[in-house]
C-alpha cells in the first residue's frame, strides 16, 4: 500500500502525483500539475519546480533558494478552490487554490490563481497572483 499523497487528494501517492514526479506521466490538466508542484514542495523535490515552469520565467529560478525554501515550509494541505479552461481543446488554464503551511513554526494560508500554459503536450507553471 502506498501512502497518500502529499496534495491531500486522498488518493494514494503512488495513483496521484507520484508518476508526475517519478516522469512516468505527463500531467493531463493545470489541476494535476498543480498539486504535483504542491507535492513536490512538500518532498522538496526543487528540480520538478524548476522543469515544470515555463521556460521564458525559469531564469528567474534560484535552484539552491528554491531548495531552502522547500526545506523551510511544510505543506499541511491544498484546497483548489476553482478551475478556469484546462481542458483538452485549451493551451491555457487557471487554477485558484488555498495552500496551508507552516513556515518557520508558524501556520500561514497561501491564496493564489495560478495560470498554466500548455506547449507541446505538455502543462507549465507560467505565474501566479497571491493576495
Ligand atoms: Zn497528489
Amino acid at each position: 500500500m502506498s501512502r497518500p499523497c502529499p496534495c491531500t487528494s486522498k488518493r494514494t501517492f503512488d495513483a496521484c502525483c507520484e508518476p508526475f514526479l517519478l516522469g512516468k506521466r505527463l500531467p493531463n490538466t493545470p489541476e494535476q500539475l498543480m498539486r504535483s508542484r504542491f507535492t513536490a514542495y512538500a518532498l522538496r523535490k526543487a528540480e520538478y519546480l524548476v522543469a515544470t515552469t515555463a521556460e521564458e520565467k525559469r531564469g528567474e529560478l534560484d535552484l539552491d533558494e528554491l531548495k531552502r525554501y522547500c526545506a523551510s515550509v511544510t505543506c499541511i494541505s491544498l484546497k483548489i478552490l476553482s478551475t478556469e479552461g484546462g481542458k483538452a481543446d485549451d493551451d491555457t488554464g487557471v487554477v485558484t487554490f488555498h495552500a496551508s503551511l507552516q513556515i518557520n513554526g508558524k501556520r500561514m494560508l497561501h491564496r493564489e490563481r495560478s495560470t498554466f500554459r500548455r506547449e507541446g503536450g505538455r502543462w507549465f507553471y507560467v505565474d501566479g497572483e497571491t493576495n
